[in-house]
């Protein structure tokens, strides 16, 4: 598919009892707006969650409140303007079909016919039924009778369990148990790979190169289907928050061959008609995704009766105006690391685990450019690999690590990953250089760290917040932080309460081992810091990954905390992007509202045998003084408000 540069999803769910359905709409003028913001791609309902449709279609349920042909209008005005129209198709939900078709309804693991959950009483669809039929049909309809260019399907979540007769007599035959959430789970699953496959196969018959994504299917499981990834957040709902989208940027990236659209919404959840968000907010997390390769994506909601909502286009229109200044030098631009989390587990899982978040983080914070990877990734070309807390080592990762290893990889693990799947000893212990003893049961834990990898911790025993395993370490390896035993463990005796549990003494087993080769903590300290985020255990992790990384990609000094860095390449360009912001907890939400100020700081870029013929700031190329020394880049960062783009031209 052509790239996208910037997008528009217009989400349209719209009651069947609202009134004058597109009375106001006036395609023109719309499409007029979505040319003036920049928008070469929108995404617009055919079919919405109520199961109401919004084109002329002979299997479906038009909106019985819509006159004329309301999809048709966008398509046609998108078309004449070479606007990428995407037709939004929600496969999960349906109450209008379901309400009429009660043998395409799912019944629910618990018994019941409505999901609660992301939103109250959904009424879902089960995709093994005739109505999956019913759903191709009515996609086929649409991309033989208008232009348009791909298909959104949304609400394909493994969640959606499904127990209805013809599931179970499916399922039977296939061996799965009925009875077990998980085989039940596995089996949905299954079935929205098939459906995927299915829609895939019968519309490219229609239009060869048409485009999809498949919502609620993992990215791994899109492999042969979906054409491109989107990462819909809305990091002021619940259910994502300002945690999420680093996780799915730095994962979704890696599928780099396929684009990646980075939604957001200028509201603060869906169904939010009156939410115009700071652009500030807006343009924040759409500059995260564009240092992370994803194009920008805004959501927002088509007003049923087709208002033209000025300040809506007004705000994304600036905001994209902004954004185009940098398409010189960021579009196709790919991402650069020498880090991986290596997280074998798939979204949403991945998405939100506290280990994978306490990574992300300390990582972020330190500039460390990283990506996240799984098995299905090549894992060789990193210099180091972090196995956050939880990755057990099954029989092909050990084996890969051996390899990785004796090639001169880099490990960093955490808490029970390296341990074998049964969770007895570690799997590679000679190249761990570890023992496993046991699990701990000190609670509250403390640390201290030993001189080598004591730089800037405090000489005091410091907390952890977690509880792990005991290890001894073998010959050859050495101790770089120790475990110090509280004098008593939280808990009720029958007459106290426990609360109060200074630390003691050392408690003679390690917290951190060192080899040379792997960096092994005892304690799942990611899980830790995405606690309480303390700051000693990341400067322990910095002094760790010090060891483990010998002149760096990137270092930096006085750079503030919050301020995020990543590193791109395009042709002779390197890209060194910076991002200020930083989201406060206002009430209940959390909000940003301003660009932060950093004041003048030092950036050291290895670049090795090549010398920059210059170095500026984009887009103003505004050229900047640098040194090059040892290999590496050394330039001063000059005062920047909220976002800086270095270039580095060779
Ligand atoms: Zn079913």
């Amino acid at each position: 598919m052509a790239a996208i540069k910037y997008g528009l999803f217009l989400d349209n769910h719209t009651m069947p009892n609202c009134p004058d359905v597109g009375k106001n709409f006036d395609p023109e003028r719309f499409a007029d707006a979505l040319q003036e913001c920049g928008i070469d791609a929108l995404t617009f309902h055919a079919r919405c969650n109520v199961g109401m449709a919004y084109y002329n279609t002979k299997i479906g349920i038009r909106h019985p409140n819509l006159e004329y042909d309301l999809f048709g209008a966008v398509a046609g005005a998108c078309a004449r303007r070479e606007i990428r129209l995407t037709a939004y198709f929600n496969g999960g939900i349906s109450y209008e079909e379901s309400l009429r078709h009660r043998e395409w309804s799912q019944v629910h693991f618990d018994g019941t016919e409505c999901y609660h959950g992301i939103s109250p009483s959904l009424r879902t669809m089960c995709v093994n039924s005739s109505y999956r039929d019913h759903l191709i049909a009515m996609m086929a309809e649409v991309a033989e009778n208008y232009s348009v260019q791909g298909f959104f399907v949304d609400c394909l979540l493994t969640d959606f369990t499904c127990v209805c007769p013809v599931c179970v007599r499916e399922m039977k035959e296939q061996g799965f148990d009925p009875r077990k959430l998980e085989d039940v789970r596995e089996f949905r699953r299954l079935s929205c790979i098939r459906l995927a496959r299915d829609i895939v196969s019968t519309l490219r018959k229609i239009k060869p190169d048409l485009s999809f994504f498949f919502n609620g299917i993992t990215p791994e499981d899109q492999s042969g289907t979906g054409t491109y990834l989107e990462c819909e957040c809305l990091p002021n709902c619940p259910c994502w928050g300002y945690e999420f989208l680093p996780v799915m940027a730095h994962y979704l990236r890696n599928f780099g061959k396929k684009p990646v659209l980075n939604m957001n919404g200028r509201f603060y959840e869906w169904g939010d008609f009156g939410g115009l968000r700071h652009e500030a907010a807006i343009r924040s997390e759409l500059l995260y995704g564009i240092m992370n390769g994803m194009r920008p994506n805004i959501g927002s909601h088509f007003h049923p009766r087709g208002d033209f909502v000025a300040p809506v286009y007004e705000t994304v229109r600036k905001i994209y105006r902004d954004l185009q200044e940098l398409d010189p030098w960021v579009l196709d631009a790919v991402n650069r690391a020498e880090v991986a989390i290596v997280y074998p587990k798939p979204t949403p899982v991945l998405s939100y685990s506290p280990a994978v978040r306490g990574a992300v983080r300390m990582l972020g914070e330190l500039k460390v450019p990283f990506e996240i990877v799984t098995e299905a990734c090549g894992w060789d070309h990193f210099r180091l690999l972090i196995f956050p807390d939880d990755v057990p080592f099954t029989d092909s990762i050990t084996e890969r690590i051996r390899h990785f290893l004796a090639a001169g990889g880099k490990i960093i693990s955490s808490g029970a990953s390296g341990l074998t799947e049964d969770g007895t000893r570690f799997a590679l212990e000679k190249e761990w250089g570890v023992r496993l003893k046991g699990k701990s049961d000190m609670n509250p834990a403390y640390f201290t760290a030993h001189e080598e990898f004591g730089k800037g911790v405090p000489e005091m025993p410091v907390s952890l917040y977690v509880t792990g395993y005991e290890t001894e370490h073998l010959p050859g390896t050495t101790v770089g932080a120790e475990l110090v035993k509280p004098f008593f463990n939280r808990e009720y005796d029958g007459l106290y309460c426990y609360y109060y549990n200074p630390p003691d003494t050392s408690a003679g087993l390690p917290l951190l081992t060192w080899n040379g080769k792997v960096a092994c903590f005892a304690y799942p300290i990611f899980t830790g810091y995405h606690e309480k985020a303390p700051l000693p255990l990341r400067t322990l992790f910095a002094n760790v990954l010090e060891k483990c990384l010998e002149r760096p990609m990137v270092r930096t000094e006085k750079l503030p905390s919050f301020v995020r860095l990543e590193v791109q390449e395009k042709g002779i360009l390197r890209l060194i992007h910076l991002l200020a912001v930083q989201p406060e907890l206002r009430g209940k939400t959390e909000i940003i509202e301003d660009f932060l100020t950093v004041r003048e700081s030092t950036l050291e870029i290895r670049l090795e045998e090549t010398v920059p013929s210059k170095v500026y700031l984009a887009p103003e190329r505004k050229e900047l003084p640098f040194e090059f020394k040892n290999g590496y880049v050394l330039l001063r960062v000059p005062e920047f408000t909220g976002y800086a783009l270095i270039v580095l031209e060779r």
